[in-house]
């Protein structure tokens, strides 16, 4: 019986990675929206999308995550202004994790898991990159999502996550506050301590210490060397990001090869 159930959903396969692409999309879509309203603190649901340029309400049909974007060539069908490439770049981008996500942990809350929290970490990378801003939607909402998928998950995974959310919560609120007092400035924003929180719920506390780790490591490779041009304020939680990433991607065999090195077998 188990053996017919998992060849069905074998066979079933491409068209669930297919479903979970094209409500990525659609997510995707809506990421847009929140990349876009959450930094200026605009509604979400109100008003209805116009074009930036001539305020004409964007109809659904010119609102299909990818194809509309593609079908009008990238230009308003109105005032044929350029519209940003970032928008079906972003509806791509969250379509494949959703796709990627159901190929690599199949029908499960680990695969909702991971889509969600990918999704989440685009979008504060994005609003950090650009704007400075890690809205809370993204932070406290993401930490609420994160807590009731690792409920669903078992006890266990709940107390990791709660563990790993007060974890994060704390390690960055003391980086901030010996930051602010050695450097005379604040360093890191309240954002970082807040998405830190978020992080833990969906790592545990182990994966906040990789997640802090390769960020910091992410963030010297890369900005450092940018950075030394000009100065510029740095856009921690774009970091912090990669480094939840790799946390959720690589974290337990991470962990465990750092168990067997510390035990030198
Ligand atoms: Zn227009």
């Amino acid at each position: 019986m188990r053996c017919c159930v998992s060849a069905e959903l074998a066979e079933l396969r491409p068209y669930l990675v297919a479903i979970a692409a094209v409500f990525g999309a659609a997510i995707g879509s809506f990421l847009n929206v929140c990349i876009l309203r959450l930094p200026r603190d605009q509604s979400l649901l109100r008003p209805r999308s116009t074009c930036p340029n001539c305020k004409q309400p964007i109809a659904w049909r010119d609102n299909i995550p990818l194809f509309s974007w593609l079908n009008l060539r990238g230009k308003c069908r109105w005032c044929h202004k350029r519209i940003s490439a970032q928008y079906p770049l972003i509806e791509a981008l969250v379509g494949v994790l959703f796709g990627v996500s159901l190929l690599a942990y199949g029908l499960t809350l680990h695969a909702v898991a991971a889509a969600v929290f990918g999704t989440l970490l685009l979008g504060i990378a994005i609003t950090d990159a650009r704007h400075y801003i890690i809205p809370d939607e993204f932070t406290w909402g993401g930490l609420v999502i994160g807590l009731l998928l690792a409920l669903g998950g078992g006890v266990a995974g709940f107390r990791d996550a709660l563990l790993g959310a007060v974890v994060g919560f704390v390690l960055l609120w003391l980086v901030s506050v010996v930051g602010a007092w050695v450097f005379k400035e604040e360093a890191m924003g309240g954002g970082d301590v807040k998405m830190m929180a978020m992080v833990g719920s969906f790592v545990g506390w182990r994966g906040v210490l990789l997640t802090v780790f390769a960020g910091a490591a992410l963030g010297s490779l890369i900005f450092v060397p940018l950075s030394l041009k000009k100065k510029r304020l740095v856009p921690f939680g774009v970091f912090l990001a990669l480094g939840a990433v790799v946390a959720f991607v690589f974290g337990d065999a991470i962990i465990a090869w750092y168990g067997h090195f510390l035990k030198g077998d």
